[in-house]
This record gives structure tokens, sequence and C-alpha cells, in this order.
């Protein structure tokens, strides 16, 4: 007897990289880096601390679905109706979500390949048809994309920066790409990765949401904020589209407590800034390494950088993990002789670099 979706049947669960504890006690090193989820290396803001210290709530009681207080002042912030932004556990759950909302058999969905997985992934839960197109260099092939779009196609997915190449999509591009796409298919834009963009390559929120009716955002406290433990993350779409997410969103997704701390913060915008800096600093100086060893990488817009390494990358990232690095291999990503490496703090990124220099050595 087979139970469970056919489509299940060739599935696999998401397979997440190895835990610190687990690393540890399999190769006795007592001291692990994780450089391997895109996580923030510097923590979180100290105002999100301090509120968590002395948060208070009814634990025994649901929390507001609708999250009232986090959406009032997101809105103000981002300059949007309340009713634009819908709440996930995560903007993986969004992805979920709007595959719920949108995918069935006999509909088809258009994404880049390599990209984020959960695209495909939740997509083909829902029974969709996913037409994927190469990247080129870790590029989305904007106009190879278009050309997969038929009048099935109810989803195209674009992730800038993306993971994993951490390529960005140029404004210009984007948007002759959605001026071209069907006003029934739904554009997904994930910014995961917005706040570590330069200022002059962000992408205009609001002229976009105006002029594309068939437009999501998705964000996340996940990244920059480095809130990934609270599972909190939000999609922008107009009120029509933001209405059909919450139909299939379920009533209670996120916490009082992810909501609360996420509300403090958005107060913290010099945590944020800093956070940038740092990851723009500490990754120059890893790549000026990488220069004098002539490793190449793909241009990084985001926290992490896709490093070409001269073997698998199955192998590189066991050689590090076995030295107290975990990264991840890019050949389970797609990209076969790569790793993508998150960037860490100054001081994990020389231990790093030392690592990769013994490799080297080896090598010869
Ligand atoms: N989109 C992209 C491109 C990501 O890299 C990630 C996290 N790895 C997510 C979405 C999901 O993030 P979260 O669920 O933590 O918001």
């Amino acid at each position: 007897m087979t139970v469970g979706k056919l489509v299940l049947q060739h599935m696999q669960p998401y397979k997440q990289g190895m835990q610190i504890d687990e690393v540890k006690r399999l190769y006795g090193l007592n001291k692990i880096v994780k450089l391997a989820s895109n996580e923030n290396p510097f923590g979180f803001s100290d105002k999100v601390r301090e509120a968590f210290e002395t948060y208070s709530f009814e634990m025994e009681m649901y929390p507001d679905g609708y999250a009232y207080h986090l959406r009032k002042k997101l809105a103000r912030k981002l300059q949007v109706q309340d009713d634009q932004l819908v709440f996930g556990s995560g903007s993986d759950e969004l992805i979920a979500i709007i595959c719920r909302t949108f995918l069935h058999e006999g509909t088809n969905t258009v994404m880049a390949s390599p990209t984020f997985p959960q695209y495909r992934h939740s997509s083909l839960i829902e029974g969709a048809e996913v037409r994927e197109v190469p990247t080129v260099n870790g590029r989305h092939q904007l106009d190879q994309m278009l050309q997969q779009i038929d009048e099935n196609t109810k989803v195209v997915w674009l992730c800038t920066p993306d993971n994993p190449s951490g390529e960005l999509i140029e404004e210009n591009d984007f948007l002759s790409f959605i001026q071209k796409c069907p006003s029934e298919t739904v554009v997904v834009l994930d910014e995961a990765y917005y706040e570590f963009v330069d200022q002059d390559k962000r992408y205009n929120l609001l002229k976009n949401l105006a002029s594309f009716p068939n437009l999501i955002v998705l964000r996340t406290f996940s990244k920059a904020y480095g809130l990934a433990n609270l599972r909190i993350g939000y999609a922008i779409a107009n009120e029509h589209i933001a209405n059909l997410l919450n139909v299939v969103r379920s009533p209670f997704n996120t916490t009082s407590l992810s909501q609360y701390l996420a509300t403090i913060a958005l107060d913290d915008n010099d945590f944020v800034r800093e956070t940038k800096q740092l990851n723009d600093e500490i990754k120059a100086s890893f790549q000026t390494f990488l220069n004098s060893i002539g490793w190449s990488y793909n241009e990084s817009h985001t926290n992490f950088l896709l490093v070409h390494t001269p073997v698998n990358g199955n192998e590189m990232a066991q050689y590090l993990l076995e030295h107290g690095y975990i990264v991840r291999s890019g050949a389970l990503l797609g990209y076969p002789n790569t790793v993508r490496i998150t960037i860490g703090t100054k001081e994990q990124m020389e231990g790093l670099q030392s690592v990769i220099r013994k490799f080297q050595t080896q090598q010869k």
C-alpha cells in the first residue's frame, strides 16, 4: 500500500546542515564555527535582548494572528497599507502559502536553477509542473524565463540577491521582465537578503507595488536582523493578493514573542546598519584573500559567498568540517565545484583562511 500524494514518493525531507554539537561529537573538536546558513554572526540587537528579558506573555493564550502591533509598525516603516502585509513563520512558510494559494495540478511555475530550493519543493507538493531555467554564472536568465511562461504559469520566482550565488538582478532587468509578464502570473521577488544590498541597488518597493498588482515581495527577520530562531518573515503585496494569502495562512502562525521582538528589532536601525557595514568589510577582506590564492567566487550582494574550489564542493566542505568550519557544499545546491560560505566575524574568517591555506599546501 502506498500512502501519501504520489509526488511525495519521489521527494526528500529538507536535509539540514550538521549541527554544531553533532560535529563536535563526530570529530572530537571543541570549537566549531558555523558558516552554513547565512545567519547573522553578530547575533541580534541588544534592544531585542533587553526586551526579551523583561517580556512576559500569557503562554496559554493564542497569539494575535493578525500581528496588529508589528503590522502597524512595519506598514509605517515601509509606507504601505496595513493590509498589504502577510506574516509567516519565516519566509519559508510564505513560500509554501504562495504555492498553496496559486498552484495545483495542471498549472506550472517558472524559476531559475539552481536557486533557493524551497520554491521547487513547495511547488511540487502542490502538484504543479516546475519549469527550471539554468542560471549562467549564477545569474537568472530572465529572457529564457519569460519564454517558459504560458497561460498556465501561475507563479514566477526571482531571488535577488540569489541564494546560493549571491548575484543581484538589476532593477532595470527586473522591470523589463515584469512588464512582459502576463498580469495573471504572480511574480515573487524574494528579497531575504535585502538589508545587505547597497542602497543604490535596492528596488523601489512602493513604485513597483503600485505598477505591478501581480508582485509579491518576500522579506525576513532571519538574516540581517539576526532573528532566525524566532521564525518570522513577511510578504508585501497588493491587498487582493495579501488577502488571498491570508485565507491560506493558518490562523496563529506567528507567536506573540516573535511578533513583539520583531517590533523591537525594527527600532534598532543601527544594528542592521552595523551588520551590513561589518559584513561588507569582512567580505572584502576575505575576497582579497581568495584573490591572493587564485580562487574565484561569484559577485556577492549579500552575507555569503559562493566560492569556486579546486575540488568538488562535498570534498571541500568535508575538509573544512573536519577542521571545525561548517559550510554548505555547493554540490548539494547545484554548483558542483563550489562551497557557499556565510561571512562570519573577522576572527572566524581569519581562522577559516588558515584552514584554506593548509588545504592549499596539502594539494601541492
Ligand atoms: N529565501 C531565501 C533566498 C533564503 O536564503 C532563505 C533562508 N535561507 C529564506 C527565503 C527563508 O528564510 P526564513 O524562513 O528564515 O525567513
